[in-house]
């Protein structure tokens, strides 16, 4: 995403804002980590991950949905192997009404607002195959939904980037674990990196099920602890993850950067996360 007003002016109104939803979200991050559906119940049963990507639309190398979900499907399928099946549609949206049928968790990596997969149609798609409790993991643009959808990313995943709210820079950053204890974390510390990472997310007010997985501080000129990934654990069993970063490819290099989001779409997907992390191999 690039927007006009990519943290140009702040005001003290706006900072008030974001100390008090930090300070909320700081109390809820001892969010029980425990394991969910899967873990412990069926820990040989093959897990159906589906993965969205949406059209490019920037220039090389920036939101490279396919290109992006393509190294983590490969990863996913080195390190698990027969225990997942990885479906990757590289178009944003399928034309086999069964394509989210039985899947464990659904990964959407693509733009949003107007350019958003879930369009009114296929979000009806989407709200039936959550309904048994499915993961879903989503990225960077793909957090802004269309306001229709709004609702359900908070159900399903705990927040969205909320227009004329969150913020979109660019910054070079060093973020951290917020979490230790739980699966997500596993394997990977503090990390910097140049991405357009977002915050001032738009999160459920007092929701305890989520638990924030990666926080910076930002923005520069005022920084305050914001969280930029995060993880819910739904009450009807599913998982949700968001990640506001991925907006440059050559960021999956970055080996924990990529551990962390291996560990999220497993842990969504209900496998186990090993001690060190879901292991990969340096990305193209
Ligand atoms: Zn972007």
């Amino acid at each position: 995403m690039q927007r006009s007003d990519s943290g140009k002016f702040v005001s003290l109104l706006i900072l008030a804002g974001a100390a008090t939803a930090c300070a909320a979200l700081a109390a809820q991050a001892r969010v029980e980590a425990s394991p969910g559906p899967g873990d412990k119940k069926e820990p040989q049963k093959v897990r159906k991950i589906v993965m969205l990507a949406g059209p490019k639309s920037h220039a090389a190398g920036m939101h490279d949905h396919a290109a992006g979900l393509a190294l983590l499907k490969k990863a996913m399928e080195k390190a698990y192997g027969s225990r997942v099946k990885i479906d990757l549609i590289e178009k944003g949206w399928f034309d086999d009404p069964a394509a989210l049928e039985g899947a464990a968790a659904i990964v959407i990596f693509s733009d949003g607002d107007g350019a958003h997969i879930l369009k009114p149609g296929n979000l009806d798609v989407l709200r039936k195959a959550m309904k048994p409790g499915t993961g879903l993991v989503v990225m960077h643009y793909a957090l802004a939904p269309l306001p229709v959808a709004e609702e359900d990313f908070l159900q399903w995943i705990g927040g969205y980037y909320a227009r004329n709210y969150s913020k979109n820079p660019i910054n070079e950053v060093q973020t951290v674990p917020a979490a230790p204890e739980h699966p997500i974390c596993r394997g990977w510390k503090a990390f910097t990196a140049r991405d357009e990472y977002y915050y001032r997310i738009r999160f459920k007010d007092g929701d305890k099920r989520l638990t924030p997985i990666m926080t910076a501080r930002l923005p520069k000129d005022k920084p305050d602890s914001e969280t930029l990934a995060w993880a819910v654990q739904r009450e009807d069993g599913g998982r949700g993850f968001g990640f506001t970063g991925g907006h440059f490819h050559a960021n999956w290099k970055i080996k924990p950067l990529r551990t962390m989001v291996l560990n999220a779409i497993a842990w969504t997907a209900g496998l186990d996360v090993p001690e060190g992390g879901v292991e990969s191999e340096q990305a193209d």
